[in-house]
């Protein structure tokens, strides 16, 4: 199997982290509105042009669509919004966007089946008319994927799906701590249970028409986002900036044992509060009082690593090279 390694990025704007630590969007300064579709696709961008590499930007079809316009109703052309001109230019540097829905609800997969529809349709029409080039893969909000939420994005056109996260949250608390025991050579007891998405295939797969993590005949390829292979540990931004150097990089040489690795970034990993985040939202979201400068020097040692190791490329370009061998 060839080495193929991805990097994408969510770019869920600020005021979805508000919202996740029960603060209204009016307690962020103006400027987080645009903070993350404005800054991070060039920062990314930088760091891949580094390594030579073009990435994945997974866009929210509602932070692209141009403002109301002239509320009294005159013919006042609507300026596009700074994150579709981001996108953009990012396309022209030979990145890949894909769809992160419409309006990015947590709630998603319990939209009935029209509504959700719309959802994933919205995404990838905001984006094809915004970006110019129609989305072929899909990223759901908080990883989760029901069966009917598959089949919309099938329907939709999308040729791959970029959801499983075989490292349920609950799991992870208990896996952290035993994570942390072995690294300090000490030994848990503790067993771990499988819910369904730990059983999920950590490799590119075809799903199952009625199970999103099983394999079966779905004609689209789903590409899991990386997990440590033993402790199924996340391998995302989060984890790239905030572990110390030397247990990042013992982390990465387990990972690396895998010939698929799909890093996933979120927006505020190349970010900090001095980008708009504000105060109260810094408060709660820890990782963005780390400065962003740190974070981007430690995800450009990161690429290099994955330079090294791994021909990087598009999820869309993986989910090609895959699709024939599944
Ligand atoms: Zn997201």
């Amino acid at each position: 199997m060839e080495r193929i390694a991805c990097v994408s990025i969510d770019l869920d704007a600020l005021r979805h982290y508000a919202a996740i630590h029960g603060l209204t969007a009016s307690s962020l300064p103006p400027e987080a509105e645009e903070a993350v579709a404005t800054k991070a696709p060039p920062r990314l961008g930088e760091l891949l042009r580094a390594v030579g590499a073009p990435g994945t930007f997974f866009a929210v079809g509602d932070d692209l669509l141009p403002g109301p316009g002239d509320p009294a109703g005159r013919e006042a052309p609507v300026p596009p919004r700074p994150g579709a001109r981001a996108l953009r230019e990012a396309t022209q540097a030979g990145h890949e966007i894909g769809n992160h829905t419409l309006h990015h609800r947590y709630d998603l997969v319990r939209l009935p089946a029209k509504r959700l529809a719309a959802e994933v349709e919205g995404g990838a029409r905001a984006i094809a008319e915004a970006v110019g080039v129609r989305p072929t893969g899909f990223r759901a909000p908080g990883y989760t994927l029901t069966a009917p939420l598959l089949r919309a994005v099938v329907e939709a056109g999308h040729s791959y799906d970029s959801s499983s996260f075989p490292a349920a949250p609950y799991y992870l608390a208990k896996a952290g701590v035993m994570g942390a025991m072995r690294l300090s050579g000490r030994r848990s007891g503790a067993i771990l249970d499988r819910p369904r998405v730990l059983a999920a295939p950590p490799l590119p797969y075809r799903p199952s028409v009625d199970e999103p993590y099983a394999r079966g005949e779905l004609p689209l390829v789903e590409l899991p986002i990386a997990t440590e292979p033993v402790t199924r540990l996340p391998f995302i931004g989060t984890t790239a900036v905030s572990l110390p150097i030397p247990a990042l990089r013992a982390l990465y040489l387990a990972v690396r044992r895998r010939p698929f690795l799909n890093l996933e970034l979120h927006g505020v990993d190349l970010l900090d509060q001095s980008d708009g985040a504000g105060e109260p939202l810094a408060r709660r979201q820890r990782d963005l009082r780390l400065p962003a400068a740190a974070k981007l020097e430690r995800l450009r040692a990161l690429l290099g690593w994955l330079a090294d190791d791994y021909r990087l490329t598009t999820l869309a370009d993986a989910a090609r090279a895959f699709a024939g061998r599944l």
